[in-house]
């Protein structure tokens, strides 16, 4: 298929309750996708082990949060389970500077402002097949990466009030076989990448040149 992107950047908001595995769906679309690149957010909380600063998030303290959001310098911001997160503006555009479509892999406050001020941002929700199959994931098979059983009521109830906001999101991928809901994924970004307004350009230059081509035979 023509691999040729978009010349107009896109902006991808990937919002899901916690457990769904937006994170491993995220890892699997930016490795399969070219010139799909993920927005790095500013965040109060502390580094966990193996993430590094600059790359996983940008860590900074509240002060320097509050200072940036308060300069506007956030597209959106959003304070999730006790910390402060947010992306900044210029993440969006030093990836379409590059070429690129930005994803965001944010929360739904956070997707619900992007939605207000980026109007061609392309909303994508990931939900849970049902609450058993997220409480399954939240307390964790093998135990390596459960959530601690007080907290899995309320992560679930916290669940259902995000999921109570989906209609503010133009796509729907339900996480029930993570290859399926890759594949997805996948097919809305292509699809996205081939709407007419994003291809104005390239479709004119062919129109152009079909015509020069008409005028050079005359
Ligand atoms: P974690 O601390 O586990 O990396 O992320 C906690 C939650 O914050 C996740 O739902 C994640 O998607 C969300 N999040 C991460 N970065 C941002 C951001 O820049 N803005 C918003 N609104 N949420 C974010």
């Amino acid at each position: 298929m023509n691999s040729r992107v978009a010349r107009q950047g896109i902006a991808f908001v990937l919002s899901a309750p916690s457990g769904t595995g937006k994170t491993t769906l995220a890892v699997e679309i930016l490795e399969r996708v070219q010139s799909l690149t993920r927005t790095i957010s500013c965040t109060t909380r502390s580094p966990r082990q193996g993430e590094r600063d600059g790359v996983d998030y940008t860590f900074v303290d509240q002060n320097r949060f509050f200072e940036a959001r308060d300069a506007g310098e956030f597209l959106e911001w959003a304070r999730v389970h006790d910390n402060y997160y947010g992306t900044p503006r210029s993440e969006i555009e030093r990836i379409h500077g590059v070429g690129s479509d930005a994803l965001m892999v944010i929360d739904v406050q956070g997707g619900e402002q992007v939605r207000e001020r980026l109007e061609d941002a392309v909303m994508i929700f990931v939900l849970p097949p049902s609450p058993e199959a997220l409480r399954q994931r939240l307390e964790g098979r093998d135990g390596a990466d459960s959530v601690a059983g007080s907290t899995v009521n309320l992560r679930l109830r916290n669940a259902t009030e995000e999921i109570s906001r989906f209609l503010g999101y133009d796509y729907l991928v339900i996480n029930d076989s993570l290859a399926e809901a890759v594949e997805e994924l996948q097919a809305i970004v292509v699809a996205e990448r081939c709407r007419r307004t994003c291809r104005q350009e390239m479709g004119q230059d062919i129109l152009d040149s079909f015509r020069a081509s008409l005028g050079d035979s005359i």
